[in-house]
């Protein structure tokens, strides 16, 4: 099995498909100095190996105060209603895709492919509109809708200490009528992406990309795959 990984200062990798369940995303911690944050929560049943990942890094999972869905898929959020009853933290997604993980959609959710249910969760803080900010203990994170995979996917900016990553889960896609996914919105967002300023790209199941040109080139290989520049 994989180890954690520290990506940048207080920025680690605690759950993956290769290091905690076959059917988890990867999973972002965030060290906020006060509390911790979550970016994504993994499909489920193993979220007692991402709390012992977690305090293998010397933290405290009963510090996670926010846990960031990045969208309703249940290789992302199937663990979210798990650690919110644990650890009592808030869960906080787009609202266009609040709806889908309150209510176990099974194909928005994408549960069918895994042929188990998500278990619904309570989304307390339902986010809309383009754009904005999320202070967590000492940090602040941006957070951007990025419509295309699915209808309320948002990817995340974080400035470090040592350089700024963005987490975009699932920015390759895949586009499924079940998702309710529209590719020209896509198309949008990735281009959006592609104008930030960030050194380090946290993808949902492909991994860390860096520096930036790297990280640029992943995403366009995206585009060019389905047809677009
Ligand atoms: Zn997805
Ligand atoms: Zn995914």
């Amino acid at each position: 099995m994989k180890q954690t990984v520290r990506i940048l200062p207080g920025v680690y990798m605690v759950g993956s498909s290769d290091m905690t369940s076959s059917g988890d995303c990867m999973v972002y911690l965030v060290d906020c100095t006060s509390e911790l944050a979550l970016i994504d929560a993994g499909v489920n049943p193993n979220i007692d190996m991402i709390g012992s990942n977690i305090r293998s890094l010397g933290l405290e999972p009963n510090n996670i105060s926010t846990l960031f869905v990045t969208h309703c898929h249940i290789d992302h959020a199937g663990g979210a209603t798990s650690f919110r009853t644990r650890y009592g933290c808030k869960t906080i997604a787009h609202k266009l895709d609040s709806n889908a993980i309150e209510q176990a959609d099974s194909y928005l959710t994408g549960a069918f492919l895994y042929r188990r249910d998500l278990i619904q969760c309570e989304v307390d803080v339902k986010l809309s509109g383009s754009d904005g900010k999320i202070r967590v203990g000492d940090k602040t994170f941006r957070w951007i809708h990025t419509p295309g995979h699915t209808p309320g996917s948002i990817a995340i900016l974080l400035n470090t200490s040592g350089g700024n990553i963005l987490f975009a889960q699932d920015i390759h896609g895949p586009f499924m009528p079940e998702f309710n996914s529209k590719i020209s919105d896509w198309v949008k967002s990735a281009k959006k992406l592609i104008k930030l300023d960030f050194d380090v790209l946290g993808e949902g199941h492909f991994g860390i990309f860096r520096p930036q040109d790297k990280a640029v080139e992943y995403i366009k290989s995206c585009l060019t795959r389905y047809g677009y520049r």
